[in-house]
């Protein structure tokens, strides 16, 4: 037997509807790229959730009017703000498909990316004329380009079938019902960053967006509230901003959206002038701000608390949030291939009884998973491992917004027994708290046994001098690898290579302890802001271990 409920689609429109109806005046605010600035940057422009579904449903019938048909795809190259949030529901909106493309990836990626998706319009930000020009005549499938600008802003360049997102709107009205079709309808498509190979798409549903979104905005996840305001530095670029701009239309959460500016003065002023309570985004970007804001001595008035993922956030970073700014830090984990957010750090009940170590030594993990995410861990023969706090193997995933397999079936089946390895290696400790030791690639493998590069980093980064600090294995001939730590200092502060080394000791077993430590001026990063440790191994490839 049946239940008798409703059969109704989990849409995206439902979302921006329901905020619309029930938060209408609840505002959206964005930096743009457009004046006053004479780097083109600065002007606030402000409206609300009701004003952002009337636009959205006037692009809905533009996009109709350029003839994109249902699971077309759409792709944008913008930074965080109205008209990016306005192109997400109305695409996904209308059936078709938004590939939101990370503009910090190198040119070729991203020709290969749009011309792989089959991409048929291309939504950009002024910032991106330049790139979008040179660009263009790579891009196979690509109809129209829409500068998401009015008609004075317009760049000079020259793009076949070039229009102006302002007009494209002016031209409709907004008497547009959207249309109703199978929750498992594709929505969006986000491509990994291929680090190694070509990027793989990850094709997200209308069904697993929702879900999502659900399950984020829970209290043990993010948090949000009708009586929040939220600031998503993590981009729209990346992993749909975390999936912020949809959780917070679910829950009429304000939005603040910081356009192309991410140093710490720039944040900072945003938080300050908006009221915003909390904030998303990877660790280099806070330590940026953290710096800014002891150099010049500031304070937060609003800001209760910041989601810190996308790679490990340092327990140093978490103290210095929760005790010198009184700002919660929500320590979280995900992947592109999980929409992105598998787990999250937040306490429960017992651990409010115990000591402020032992419940900082729970806040640097990445926490449990929200419901909706299933974990395991496997060791090397394949066999499921106990969740012991102690034993580490590669971690496993499944759930509804998990995926099943790549845009086009790039790369065969990505699944093992019906579960998505997720190329990290962790624990799982009896609590359900998953500890990411690494990546699986990043993993350092002596004599047998395994280090984590991300143990050594975070004790790194908490010595005073290290501003940020990147551990790798170099090959030996007797352990096979042994760790070096390659550290960047904080302006000003000094430490020398034996005083770094000597740090590590008693901190963590004596065969975990660095062979050596490199001094750099600065560190390589990922498209997505994290250590880029490929890179990393490339510069320091004629790097010889010093003799025992
Ligand atoms: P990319 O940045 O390469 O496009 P993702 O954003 O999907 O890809 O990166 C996901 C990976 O980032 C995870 O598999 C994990 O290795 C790392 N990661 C994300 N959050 C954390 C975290 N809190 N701690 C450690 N590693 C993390």
């Amino acid at each position: 037997m049946q239940g008798l409920m409703m059969d109704m689609p989990l849409l995206i429109t439902d979302l921006i509807r329901h905020a619309d109806r029930h938060h209408g005046s609840v505002e959206i605010v964005s930096k743009t790229v457009e004046g006053p600035n004479p780097d083109g940057s600065g002007a606030i422009h402000r409206y609300t959730y009701r004003e952002a579904h009337t636009r959205a449903r006037r692009l809905a019938k533009a996009l109709k009017a350029l003839g994109i048909g249902m699971s077309e795809r759409v792709a944008t190259l913008a930074w965080n703000g109205f008209r990016h949030f306005e192109i997400y529901y109305a695409v996904a909106g209308s059936g078709a498909v938004i590939h939101t493309i990370n503009p910090r990836l190198f040119p070729d990626q991203i020709v290969y990316m749009a011309n792989h998706a089959e991409d048929k319009l291309v939504f950009f930000d002024l910032t991106f004329a330049p790139l979008i020009e040179k660009l263009a005549p790579q891009l196979k499938t690509v109809k129209g380009y829409v500068a998401m600008t009015d008609r004075a802003h317009m760049p000079k360049i020259g793009v076949p079938n070039l229009l102006c997102y302002e007009e494209l709107l002016a031209a409709q009205d907004d008497a547009f019902d959207w249309p109703s079709f199978d929750e498992r309808t594709a929505a969006c498509l986000c491509y990994t960053s291929g680090t190694t190979g070509n990027p793989k798409g990850a094709l997200y549903a209308h069904r697993s967006t929702i879900l999502h979104a659900y399950a984020a905005a829970l209290p043990d996840a993010l948090n949000l509230s009708a009586r929040d305001v939220m600031l998503p530095v993590v981009p729209m670029f990346h992993v749909n901003a975390w999936g912020l701009p949809y959780s917070c239309a679910l829950t009429g959460t304000k939005l603040v959206f910081p356009g192309q500016h991410f140093d710490g003065k720039s944040l900072h002023e945003l938080f300050e002038a908006e009221g915003v309570t909390l904030s998303a985004g990877v660790p280099t970007v806070w330590l940026g701000l953290l710096n800014y804001m002891k150099e010049q001595k500031l304070r937060f008035s609003a800001l209760r608390a910041v989601v810190i993922g996308g790679s490990a956030c340092p327990p140093a970073m978490i103290r210095s949030f929760q005790e010198e700014y009184g700002v919660q830090v929500l320590h979280a984990w995900g992947m592109t291939e999980m929409s992105p957010l598998g787990t999250v750090s937040t306490l429960k009940a017992k651990h409010l009884k115990m000591d402020k170590e032992a419940r900082y030594a729970v806040q640097n993990k990445q926490g449990r998973v929200i419901f909706g995410v299933d974990t395991k861990i496997v060791g090397q023969d394949g066999r499921e491992l106990p969740r012991d706090g102690k034993a580490f193997g590669d971690l496993h995933v499944r759930g509804p917004w998990v995926i099943e397999s790549y845009y086009k079936g790039e790369g065969g089946d990505p699944l093992k027994d019906g579960w998505f390895p997720t190329g990290d290696v962790a624990t799982i400790d009896p609590d359900g708290y998953v500890q990411i030791t690494d990546r699986s690639k990043d993993v350092i493998k002596s004599g047998g046994e395994w280090i984590s590069s991300i143990d050594l980093e975070n004790i790194a980064v908490a010595h005073p001098a290290i501003a940020e600090a990147a551990v790798i294995g170099v090959k030996h001939p007797k352990w096979d690898e042994r760790p070096i730590v390659v550290a960047v200092k904080k302006a000003g502060q000094e430490v020398t290579r034996d005083e770094l080394l000597k740090y590590f000791e008693g901190r963590v077993a004596k065969w975990w302890l660095p062979d050596d430590v490199v001094f750099v001026k600065e560190l390589p990063h990922t498209a997505t802001g994290k250590l880029s440790k490929l890179n990393l191994r490339q510069q320091l490839k004629d790097y010889k271990l010093p003799a025992a």
